[in-house]
């Protein structure tokens, strides 16, 4: 007998109909045997319809009542749960985040998980009963209700099979696991059998929607398992591990890409120590989140420096650049029509050549690329958001996806 954290999220339980589903799928696994702690998101929209309302009743809503309303969202579909897990006829106990156990810091509407206090999920689990808790929230240390952040189930989840020493994390969900590629851009994309903690974190860090980045990281930290997989088929999903040594065979093993990205570039800034990181201790204080960065020299004593911003966050980045006092420069730009497409594979660490492979690829497509990021196991192009479903399709051909993931099933 083991512990399995299950964790659905919002599609799953949107109405009666599908709470009831996934109560069977609850049921069941406690009637397998297993000890059974199971997460919920908030019903379908109501995250979003919740925080609509609050900004019809205010401009700036506070951020200490945007949590305790934010947090009611998952704390209705756990009760509802529940009710339907004992019309099922199994005992079952909803509790909230705070009740949970789940403590985090004080930084209302984004907090993080700084420790789980399970004794008392320890205590239903071991009076036999299933464990419904209500995900995305936490209790501060100053006992506010805190929530942390969009699609901040995944993460309970994580941090209670963390805590519960669970034996795997399923996250149930309305696809059937991890693609080689975003199957709405590119219908030939296949499920990735297993995929590890390191390359989920590029992809979900570079734009799949799968997973939540902060419960990947964290997933990773403690060597939790993660079974991506859906709530309304049977079929096995994909499963998230520690890298094995056979994962690098694959050199690529999927690509992700980001449509909503925007890019600032500076040009004739000062060349000199300090420059850089008062520009971007500017963005950090306003909360911009810088990705992709480079500069040029320029010659002159100047430099050019561009960097990517999500693109909501373009104005705000915009400003805290102009804010910035005494920063000498010649041209403030931006780019708002840029997208991003990455692919991402273990194997590339031992095999050099991919990047030219794929700039090949894009500049048989007559993409240009206009800015480039690596990381050991990743390559990033920053081109037109026109062309980034056309480069993904080129991509997922050239790599040969399709084929690659079935040939990983076999192995
Ligand atoms: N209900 C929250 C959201 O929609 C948290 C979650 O679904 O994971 O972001
Ligand atoms: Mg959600």
């Amino acid at each position: 007998m083991g512990l399995v954290t299950m964790k659905f999220g919002g599609t799953s339980v949107a109405d009666a109909d599908k709470i009831k589903n996934v109560a069977g799928r609850i049921a069941e696994a406690k009637r397998r045997g297993d000890d059974v702690v199971a997460v919920v998101s908030a019903r379908g929209a109501t995250t979003d319809e919740l925080e609509a309302l609050a900004h019809e009743v205010s401009d700036r809503p506070d951020p200490r009542e945007m949590d305790m309303l934010l947090s009611s969202g998952e704390r209705i579909s756990c009760a509802l749960m529940a009710m339907a897990l004992h019309d099922l006829g199994v005992s079952a106990r909803s509790f909230t985040g705070s009740q949970a156990g789940i403590v985090t810091d004080g930084a209302h509407t984004r907090a993080k998980i700084v420790e789980v206090k399970a004794d008392r999920l320890r205590e239903a689990i071991a009076d036999d009963h299933i464990v419904m808790v209500a995900g995305f929230q936490g209790v501060s240390g100053d006992r506010d209700v805190t929530t942390l952040g969009r699609g901040g189930s995944d993460t309970s989840a994580v941090a209670l099979a963390t805590a519960l020493d669970a034996d795997v994390c399923e996250i149930y969900t309305d696809v059937t696991g991890v693609f080689t590629a975003d199957p709405r851009v590119e219908p030939r994309a296949v499920k990735l059998p297993r995929i590890s903690h390191g390359e989920m974190l590029e992809m979900a860090s570079m734009g799949s929607r799968v997973l939540a980045l902060r419960a990947v990281e964290f997933a990773r930290r403690y060597d939790v398992p993660l079974h991506v997989r859906s709530s309304f088929a049977p079929e096995e999903g994909t499963w998230i591990t520690k890298e094995t040594p056979d994962m690098e065979d694959a050199i690529v093993s999927g690509i992700a890409h980001k449509s909503d990205e925007a890019k600032v570039t500076i040009s004739g800034v000062e060349d000199q120590p300090g420059i850089a990181a008062t520009i971007m201790t500017a963005l950090g204080d306003a909360s911009v989140n810088v990705d992709t960065i480079i500069q040029n020299v320029g010659g002159g004593g100047v430099a050019d420096m561009s960097f990517t911003v999500p693109l909501n966050e373009l104005p705000a980045a915009l400003e805290a650049v102009e804010g910035v006092e005494g920063l000498g420069y010649r041209e403030l730009t931006s780019d708002d029509q840029i997208g991003k497409v990455t692919l991402v594979g273990a194997g590339m660490r031992s095999n050099p050549g991919v990047a030219a492979t794929m700039f090949r690829t894009l500049a048989a497509e007559g993409i240009n690329i206009q800015m480039i990021d690596t990381s050991t196991i990743r390559i990033t192009v920053v081109i037109d958001r026109r062309e980034v479903e056309r480069a993904v399709r080129a991509l997922h051909e050239a790599f040969g996806l399709a084929g690659e993931a079935a040939r990983r099933a076999d192995v």
